[in-house]
């Protein structure tokens, strides 16, 4: 039987609690986290809850630390709500468990809504914008949790600034069909916003995207003013005599570009269905006319073979 089992529920909670901490400044999280969580039940049992409290805390805590999921992390900060928010807790830096609360509910909320970006809506960009707006409100250059957490090694400022610039981005994608100068200026907000970020990674593809959207041409079909390269109209290939270029170059807005001419959406889908029309006919006589030469070849192939038996048959008796 184990000397620890003489010892009181308190005794032993202490020492759990003790060994802990010795295990997370050691920097070994998981078996830190395993030794908080069985001092937070031993408090528990000598019924010290504040204890058992605080030792739990820090169990959601190094957990998170070890495996830093957006689902750990949001447990982390539900489960700090339960204690008194002005309580201090050593981490080893100093950290109330109010703020505890609020950054890992921050870092979790970004590590969720990240992957989101590629789902293009109102409502992510909201979320987006909403949560940039919490990042502000922290008020503050470093997370307290920078020492533990990955994504809190970034400033707050700078995450909300990105958090806006996508936000930003996603709004222009949403409505770049409808009105292309509206999503140009969504495009502005996002670059000044990803470079408050100190964010380079879009530029490119804002700049392009923003050139595109800002073209101004004239369809060669209808004859209707467009805005926007690739989400108004696109360029067909052709083939311009020299007299209709010397006649067209000098339209403005321009209907040609080099060999190819300017086509909205409207002409081209048009243009598009009647051609599967014409190619889808096309396919069904040439599926008959083939269909006709086969039996045709059978019946010849039969007609051979028969010669051949007859021959066959000729020579066996000859
Ligand atoms: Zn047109």
């Amino acid at each position: 039987m184990s000397w620890k089992l003489w010892k009181k529920p308190d005794e032993r909670a202490k020492e759990e609690y003790d060994k802990a901490v010795s295990l997370r400044n050691q920097k070994k999280y998981v078996d830190a986290a395993n030794s908080f969580k069985s001092a937070g039940d031993l408090y528990a049992e000598a019924k010290s809850f504040d204890e058992s409290k605080r030792a739990f805390i820090l169990f959601f805590l190094y957990y998170a630390a070890a495996n830093q999921t957006s689902e750990n992390l949001l447990k982390l900060s539900e489960y700090s709500g339960n204690l008194n928010q002005d309580v201090v807790l050593k981490v080893p830096t100093d950290i109330t468990a109010g703020d505890l609360k609020t950054e890992a509910s921050l870092l979790g909320r970004e590590k969720e809504l990240l992957p989101q970006f590629d789902n293009k809506s109102e409502p992510v960009a909201s979320e987006f914008e909403r949560l940039a707006t919490d990042m502000f409100s922290l008020g503050r250059e470093e997370f307290y949790l920078k020492a533990l957490i990955d994504n809190a090694g970034e400033s707050p400022y700078l995450k909300g600034y990105k958090l806006n610039g996508l936000a930003s981005m996603i709004r222009a994608e949403v409505v770049i069909l409808e009105d292309p100068s509206k999503a140009a200026e969504f495009f502005s907000q996002a670059t000044s916003n990803f470079q408050n970020a100190e964010i380079r990674q879009f530029e490119e593809e804002i700049q392009d995207k923003t050139r595109k959207i800002s073209v101004v041409t004239k369809c060669w079909f209808c004859g209707r003013t467009i805005q926007g390269e690739n989400s108004q109209f696109i360029y067909l290939d052709s083939f311009i005599t020299k007299y209709m270029q010397n006649k067209v170059e000098k339209e403005i807005p321009p209907v040609i570009k080099g060999s190819q001419v300017v086509s909205c959406y409207s002409c081209y889908s048009s243009i598009h269905n009647i051609a599967d029309l014409v190619a889808k006919e096309y396919y069904e006589k040439a599926k008959t006319m083939i269909q006709t030469v086969r039996s045709e070849v059978l019946e010849y192939i039969k007609q051979l073979n028969e010669a051949v038996k007859e021959l066959q048959r000729y020579s066996h008796t000859h």
